[in-house]
């Protein structure tokens, strides 16, 4: 919207943007967006009560990270805060099927605690809402019950995409995640703005961190910023599902000129070898 000219204002609760992925791809993604003329506020606090229609639009208030409050007024109101399970009622009372607020629990294959009564999807308790995490969930569900191979959805191994300007690709830990599960953790970085493909599409803003372990060189996670992020993180999902190191990444070739060798040249900064860093 604000790229079609709309004055923009983004009233976040939490303490910064995006704030499922790393902190770093946060500070990049308000930077851009305040380049691009976007008002941000995190750490503020909408009162519902406040939120009325008026002639024309609608307006609201707020309290800022500053602890002042203060009105906004707006044409429109777009609210994104997430979404709530409709398992009341519907009869799960009668079965051995338990509940963690709302949310069904299963095991790895999407079994429930009542034999027979599988789950999968945004209703099951303990994974992101995302489509392609439903439909992968439903495959290991079918494969359970018709009794062939079922591998469980590994909770570290499911691509995120974020489709805002930079988008966000994102698979695995963040750096703080990996750092808080003991790992000592090596990271390498590389910024779209010395990617010759980025240049050609006019596109420097971002960049792909690997946050990797010190001690074998496993891939904890990675982190893209960028250009077609969102496409860009399917190597990094491949290469965590096939168990590569960070130096089988290393010596992967990437073709010249694309995006993707932003990907190549960040598995080579974990040690230092980046070559247009
Ligand atoms: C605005 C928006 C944008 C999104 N964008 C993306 C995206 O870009 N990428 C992505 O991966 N995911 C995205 N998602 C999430 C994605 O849509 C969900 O993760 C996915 O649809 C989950 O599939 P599901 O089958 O679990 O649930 P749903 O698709 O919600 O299907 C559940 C169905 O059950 C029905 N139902 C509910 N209660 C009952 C009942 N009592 N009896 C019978 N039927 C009932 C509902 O009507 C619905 O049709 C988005 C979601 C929203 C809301």
């Amino acid at each position: 919207m604000s790229r079609f000219g709309t004055q923009v204002t983004v009233l976040e609760m939490l303490p910064r943007i995006v704030p499922v992925e790393d902190e770093e791809v946060s500070k990049e993604l308000a930077r851009v967006f305040k380049k691009q003329g976007i008002r941000i506020e995190t750490g503020a606090k909408v009162d519902p009560a406040s939120v009325k229609k008026v002639e024309g639009g609608v307006i609201l208030k707020a309290v800022l990270s500053n602890g002042k409050e203060e009105e906004f007024c707006a044409e429109k109101l777009l609210v994104a805060v997430g979404r709530s399970p409709n398992t009341d009622k519907i009869g799960l009372e009668n079965t051995k099927v338990e509940l963690d607020r709302g949310f069904i629990k299963v095991n790895e294959v999407q079994q429930t605690a009542e034999p027979g009564v599988y789950a999968i999807g945004d209703v099951v308790a303990g994974t992101p809402q995302l489509a392609h995490v439903a439909s992968m969930q439903g495959m290991v569900a079918v494969a359970q019950i018709a009794g062939k191979p079922a591998k469980p959805v590994n909770r570290n191994r499911i691509p995120g995409a974020t489709y805002t300007e930079p988008g966000i690709g994102s698979v695995g830990l963040t750096e703080a995640q990996a750092k808080a599960e003991g790992y000592e953790v090596k990271v390498g970085k590389f910024p779209f703005m010395a990617n010759s493909k980025a240049s050609i599409l006019g596109s420097h803003d971002g960049f792909v961190k690997v946050v990797a372990d010190a001690k074998y060189g496993e891939i904890l996670g990675v982190h893209i910023i960028g250009p077609q992020a969102y496409e860009l993180i399917s190597e990094a999902v491949t290469a965590m599902e096939a168990e590569a190191t960070v130096e089988t990444m290393m010596s992967t070739i990437h073709a010249h000129p694309t995006i993707y060798e932003a990907v190549g040249e960040a598995f080579n900064a974990v040690y230092g070898l980046a070559i247009n860093a």
